[in-house]
């Protein structure tokens, strides 16, 4: 907050910087100063308090006041921006553009770095996409805009929800940059505080102007081809996107050149709850192992892993696009040697995906271009490799790979073997390739021969032996003579410098071969970085060819990685069915199978006459694991893998939801049971009946009688209303008797078998209620002191008696007739089971919580 009247005050250089700041107040700005990238007045501080720098200060005014300042090395640049970015802030870099010393140096806003459109290499993370997304609402319950950019990879893409689907497509997008207009701040503080989110003025998202941004970025007169021209919503926040990615980069984005449209059918639907709760790409406890998605990862490029990844977060719902999938890895897996084949030539493939972005942003390094240049051959024989393998993926595959032979002419001719890392070094433009900039490297070079040559005539001539001709950077070439010897220098020295020992000369010759020299150098590296420009101009009609080919090597690359792991763990084909069912023999939890040494498998049959399945059996028993299981199944079918189970017949599943466990959510100050039941609540709003629900001890949070109610009537809601196939994991033994009041209802339970003293879980799924909770048991099982479990079986006997006095009627809610409970003979184990110990020692590791 300066006044016109202040600014006046302030130094030149400082004036320039303050306009800069008051034109992009939301911005860190980096202010070029000679070596150095400095910060002001609050960003020192704020870059102070993030990096840990050194907090200075600067004269700033023509009276000398000083203001706070910070500043890094400008070799250090990319560091410092990593750290600033990962933290969410964006970052405006000001270079200067004048020569230094010609009077007031002209410093300009060159590049914005925010963390939705990153593209430099150093600050990109190999595995995952930065995207940027633009959140359009119109007005309060109507349809919201969305429209995602990834520069990095030239994805372009917009779909219109709801404001009630708005988070789960966040979630699926996982945006690293949220746009909105200023009016809706407060709302995305509220929805989704734990974004990166950048409010732009209301007036960003128009119409009109966004219409002229996307015609002018696609190069097009209607915007009819991309299935969005009737959506005001689309078109706006397309346009919003596009021109903030533009500006940011501070050049066009020539790679990007249409626009998809999404609707709510295309992915298997997935809530924000159950991606969590799945641990597709993170666990619960935000870590990055022990996922499914890096369980299932052997990509050998970092474009694999992206593309795989992506399967396993939006897989589609298109049981015929999974199909093809399963088909193409179904016939790597019949040519072993081949699939080894192609994976040692994916190793040598670099991400060029990134490469083609920055070709057509003109950021390309010299190194990127030559790991390209030397991939070229590799993808010709992948491609050949695929040809003849009988699979309608696998061919569109081994189309896409193949690059133009005049992009490999262009990059061997032009390049160096193995270039320097900057152009600014030199050393990048191979021989040959322009006449001019060989004759200047030979003279730089055959100067060292003339330097040679030099001192031996002048010892000759003088007779001095032990003359040397030297360089430094300070002097520049100079002829040494030792102090003893200085009576002999010809005339036609002139002395440049005295030191302790020698004396320093110059002579008319050697000054005429340094003015040559140091100009030959400088004039190459010129001309190399005006060839090398000239170079990434001709690369870039290449860009579309080489995205096309990134994405037919990153399809291959995750296909190959889901026949690795199929091969590895003898997973099965799934076969997909026109109903709504999910029939699955052998089902095992994909993560877990690898945990765990000798993991029992179980069954599941979900139809439209089995749709609610009543779990029951003791904590610890496998419910969870199951449950789970299964869900992992159908995302897997659905992804395009196979599954681990020995078979399965997977149906039409528009979503999969899940209420499971709310630990991470107890941070957010919110009570386990009010997260509970707004989860819930949104389960039972978006629930169809083509949905796979998975419901895990709901009602847990709350007394004993509330919570049995809500259970009940959910699992009636789920069961009559929404008509889903569900999972309904519980410890209320009463929701077994639903099995008689309502249809569709099947109960089963995770048996356990206890011997007198101690119970073993067998983790097999068996028809029928469980007929005890076993919790006395499990409590003994985790190290409580006997004297504990022996009051407790006290209370509990009480509890018992006392219920068996009050009739039972208390308790039996749905059912009016008599209660008969179902109850199954108990499996019986030898006292001594050595397992028993086993467990006891695997228990002892649980939190009580988990009990
Ligand atoms: P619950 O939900 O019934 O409390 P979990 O699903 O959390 O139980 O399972 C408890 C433990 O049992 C897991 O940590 C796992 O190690 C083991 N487990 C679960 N399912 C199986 C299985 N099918 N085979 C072998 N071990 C299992």
């Amino acid at each position: 907050n300066i006044s016109e009247q202040d600014l006046l005050s302030f130094t030149p250089a400082m004036r320039q910087f303050i306009q800069i700041k008051r034109d992009n107040p939301t911005l860190l700005i980096m202010y070029r100063m000679g070596d150095f990238y400095e910060t002001f007045f609050e960003d020192a501080e704020l870059v102070h308090r993030v990096l840990g720098l050194t907090l200075t200060s600067r004269s700033s005014t023509n009276s000398g006041t000083r203001i706070p300042m910070a500043g890094i090395p400008y070799m250090t640049l990319d560091q410092y921006l990593v750290r600033l970015v990962n933290q969410g802030f964006s970052v405006g870099i000001c270079e200067q553009l004048g020569t230094p010393g010609k009077g007031l140096m002209e410093r300009k806003l060159v590049r914005t770095i925010t963390p939705g459109t990153l593209t430099d290499e150093s600050l990109l993370n190999d595995r995952s996409e930065s995207t940027l997304l633009a959140v359009y609402i119109q007005g309060k319950g109507s349809a919201v805009g969305l429209a995602w950019m990834t520069i990095s990879s030239g994805v372009f893409k917009a779909m219109e929800t709801t404001e009630a689907g708005l988070l789960n497509e966040i979630e699926r997008i996982n945006p690293s940059e949220i746009l909105i207009a200023d009016h809706d701040r407060e709302l995305a503080e509220e929805r989704f505080p734990d974004r990166s989110v950048s409010a732009l003025p209301d007036w960003h998202f128009d119409r009109i102007r966004a219409e002229k941004t996307l015609l002018k970025q696609f190069g097009t007169s209607t915007l009819e081809p991309f299935g969005i021209a009737d959506s005001d919503l689309l078109i706006t926040a397309a346009g919003v996107v596009a021109e903030y990615a533009r500006s940011t980069q501070g050049t066009d984005l020539t790679h990007i050149t249409a626009i998809t449209r999404e609707t709510d059918n295309d992915h298997l639907g997935l809530d924000a709850a159950s991606r969590r709760n799945l641990e597709i790409v993170r666990t619960l406890r935000g870590e990055q192992t022990n996922t499914l998605f890096s369980t299932l990862d052997h990509c050998r490029t970092a474009m694999g892993s992206r593309r795989l990844a992506s399967w396993l977060t939006s897989p589609c719902r298109d049981q015929s696009e999974a199909t093809k999938r399963s088909d193409a890895v179904e016939i790597l897996l019949g040519s072993m040697e081949k699939l080894e084949n192609i994976n040692e030539f994916l190793k040598s493939i670099p991400d060029f995906e990134r490469t083609a972005t920055r070709i057509a942003l003109g950021s390309v390094k010299p190194r990127e271009l030559a790991a390209l240049r030397d991939a070229l051959p590799s993808l010709n024989v992948i491609a050949e490799n695929l040809s003849d393998l009988d699979s309608e993926l696998l061919k569109e595959t081994a189309e896409e790979l193949p690059l133009p032979e005049e992009l490999y002419q262009l990059l061997c001719a032009s390049l160096k073997k193995e270039p320097s890392t900057f152009i600014r070094d030199g050393n990048v433009i191979a021989e040959g390739f322009n006449a001019e900039l060989d004759e200047l490297r030979a003279l730089k070079n055959h100067g060292g021969q003339f330097l040679v040559d030099y001192e031996a005539r002048e010892k000759e001539r003088t007779g001095i032996p032990n003359l040397r001709v030297e360089f430094n950077s300070v002097q520049g070439y100079f002829i040494e003579v030792p102090k003893g010897q200085i009576d002999k220098v010809p005339a036609d020295y002139r002395r440049r410098q005295t030191l302790k020992n020698v004396e320093r000369y110059i002579t008319p010759e050697l000054k005429a071969f340094e003015d040559k020299a140091v100009s030959a150098e400088e004039r190459s590296k010129a001309l190399e970085k005006q060839l090398y420009e000239e170079l990434i101009l001709k690369c870039k009609p290449f860009c579309q060819d080489l995205l096309n080919s990134a994405h037919g090597v990153s399809a291959l690359d995750a296909l190959s990685s889901f026949a690795q792991h199929a091969d590895t763990y003898r997973w099965i084909k799934p076969n997909f069915v026109p109903v709504t069912s999910v029939e699955i023999k052998g089902a095992r939890h994909p993560v877990v199978e690898e945990t765990i040494e000798n993991y029992v498998p179980n069954d599941c049959d979900l139809d439209a006459q089995h749709r609610l399945h009543i779990i029951t059996g003791p904590n610890m028993g496998g419910k969870s694991t199951y449950m789970r299981s299964i869900a992992l199944i159908v995302l897997l079918a659905y992804s395009g893998s196979f599954v681990p189970a020995e078979s399965a017949d997977i149906g039409v599943i528009d979503k999969i939801l899940t209420r499971i466990g709310a630990a991470d959510d107890l941070a957010r100050g919110l009570s386990t049971f009010m997260v509970e039941m707004t989860e819930t609540a949104s389960i039972l709003r978006q629930a169809t009946d083509k949905s796979l629900v998975l419901m895990d001890e709901v009602g847990r949070g709350t007394s004993t009688f509330d919570g049995l109610s809500l259970a009940a009537a959910i699992a009636e809601d789920l069961v009559v209303n929404c008509r889903s196939l569900t999972l309904f994991a519980t410890h209320y033994f009463e929701l077994t008797q639903l099995e008689k009041t309502l249809p569709d209802v099947v109960n089963v339970h995770v048996a356990a078998a206890e011997s007198s003293k101690n119970i073993v879980f067998l983790h097999e799924i068996r028809p029928g209620a469980a007929n005890q909770s076993y919790g006395i048991a499990v409590a003994k099982l985790a190290g409580i002191p006997r004297s504990v479990i022996r009051g407790a079986q006290k209370v509990l006997l009480k509890l018992e008696e006392r219920a068996a006095q009050t009739d039972d009627k208390q308790l039996d809610l749905f059912v009016a007739s008599e209660a008969s409970s179902t109850v199954f003979p108990e499996e019986e184990l030898p006292e001594e089971d050595p397992t028993l110990l086993e467990l006891r020692d695997q228990l002892a590791d649980v939190s009580m919580d988990d009990l």
